[in-house]
């Protein structure tokens, strides 16, 4: 679709992504375990292997990371835009961080997407858009997607249809 907003990634295997000979090191993440199996143990790169929301390993490789870092996030769904944007707002520009999306590159074409519950705070994956409807993994309650995008939760806010008003 031309008028999607939803970001797509030319890359669909790790074998896509061609390391940078003048960066000082390569870091490989790894969202999920098909990833993790996907891409072994890269020559030239350490492998940062995440499992959900792990993010105190992702803040902790962050810290770590120094100028002339590259990084390759492989994966699958909205994770990718979860540590793209985690790794950018340590400071990295978007030319030194690739994506992999083993999905094939339209694992969004569904518009899929992070929803942080208002209530229970938990985060629930869904291709539901925002005015939409969906159930939360954390509470069961049903949420509204809010046409908001929270940057601190890189993810919509969704918020029960029937509360009184946001906590
Ligand atoms: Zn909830």
């Amino acid at each position: 679709m031309a008028t999607t907003t939803v970001p797509r990634w030319p890359a669909t295997s790790f074998s896509d992504v061609e390391l940078d000979p003048s960066a000082s090191h390569h870091l490989v993440l790894t969202t999920d375990h098909a990833a993790a199996d996907h891409v072994g143990h890269p020559t030239g790169a350490s492998v940062l292997h995440m499992s959900g929301a792990d993010d105190d390993a992702l803040a902790e490789a962050l810290q770590a990371a120094r100028v002339g870092w590259r990084f390759v996030v492989v994966g699958s769904g909205a994770a990718l835009v979860r540590v793209r944007t985690a790794i950018l707002a340590a400071g990295a520009i978007d030319a030194e961080v690739s994506v992999v999306d083993l999905g094939g590159g339209d694992g969004f074409a569904a518009g899929e997407r992070d929803v942080y519950c208002a209530h229970c705070h938990a985060i629930t994956t869904t291709t539901a858009g925002v005015d939409e409807s969906l159930t939360c993994s954390g509470c069961a309650s049903p949420l509204v997607i809010y046409y908001h995008f929270s940057s601190r939760h890189h993810a919509y806010l969704g918020f029960h249809p029937d509360a009184e008003e946001l906590p």
